[in-house]
């Protein structure tokens, strides 16, 4: 029985192409692997499989029994159903250290970069594996996107680094360009129902004994939204609701302005002003040079809820 190799529930691209990745390399090493995601792609990620000749992991939302390699998180909060009793073989990511533990050792690869595709390519130079020219253009864009074009306070030199070998690889000449033709697919919301535009970029967190979700959909241009913004807050609201939990926010970033609207549903709206020491307007707050969930928004929440 194969091993599963597999990101975080709602996948985005890294969890994608970073799960097609590391499978390739665990094969390449001899270990006995399959990709899979927890979801299907998104349209962002669509345009990276079929730009660079690429195929969607198998859906898989089960592991109970199974091995599994672990991508993009180690949360049990973002995992799949039955991780308790799957065996966790490997980590590659580079979020904060999760919760999920293991019965015995495991190879564990976690780096503070903005990408675990970044990671990743540091993992092929170790083992001496060269990387296919289709899946170098997929990690490029997994990088691209974390990192928000490097326009992410999560970028880092590291980032930079592997996007410049990469995009030697997969032949590509523009990466800006690149990237930027990838965050308009991303932008597109026309005909897209609430719930998936809210769950397309969405995590759950225990926040001091608080459910807290955060959803973030990343635009190259706010307006975009303005059509969808009162039906995204019905959305969230339903959400809060559905899950028993304490808030649900969602960010809309301006990738070009580098900030972020912010749509808060809450039983206590002050843990925003606690947070971000700004007011709301109604149910929402303009968050000035805010575009990482990680870095600057998760951090300030989980301080304001102590
Ligand atoms: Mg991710
Ligand atoms: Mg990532
Ligand atoms: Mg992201």
């Amino acid at each position: 029985m194969s091993a599963l190799v597999l990101g975080h529930m709602n996948p985005d691209t890294d969890s994608i192409i970073s799960a097609i990745a590391a499978c390739e390399l665990y094969k390449k090493r001899g270990f006995d692997v399959k990709a899979c995601a927890q979801g299907d792609p998104t349209p962002e990620s669509k345009f990276v499989l079929e730009k660079f000749g690429l195929t969607a992991p198998e859906v898989v939302k089960d592991v109970t029994g199974k091995e599994v390699f672990l991508v993009d998180y180690s949360d049990l909060a973002q995992a799949p159903a039955g991780l308790a009793d799957a065996t966790v073989k490997g980590i590659v990511d580079h979020h904060k250290l999760g919760d999920v533990t293991t019965s015995s050792p495991l190879e564990c690869w976690i780096w503070p970069v903005g990408c675990t595709a970044t990671v990743l390519t540091s993992m092929y130079e170790f083992y001496g594996v060269e990387i296919p020219r289709g899946l170098a253009g997929g990690m490029l864009c997994a990088i691209l996107s974390d990192t928000v074009i490097f326009k992410s306070p999560t970028c880092t030199e590291a980032d930079k680094k592997a996007v410049a070998k990469l995009a030697k690889i997969a032949g590509v000449n523009d990466v800006e360009a690149l990237g930027i033709e990838m965050f308009k697919v991303k932008s597109a919301v026309d005909g897209t129902p609430m719930r998936d535009l809210v769950n397309r970029d969405y995590k759950d967190f225990n926040m001091n004994g608080n459910k807290v979700g955060i959803g973030q959909l990343e635009v190259v241009d706010l307006s975009i939204l303005d059509k969808v913004k009162a039906g995204l807050q019905a959305e969230i609201e339903k959400v809060k609701a559905e899950g028993g939990r304490h808030s649900v926010f969602l960010l809309l970033t301006d990738i070009m302005k580098e900030g972020s609207e912010m749509l808060i549903a809450s039983d206590d709206p002050s843990v925003v002003e606690k947070a971000f020491g700004a007011k709301p307007q109604g149910n929402s707050v303009w968050l000035n040079g805010v575009m990482s969930r990680k870095k600057q928004v998760v951090p300030n929440f989980e301080k304001a809820f102590k």
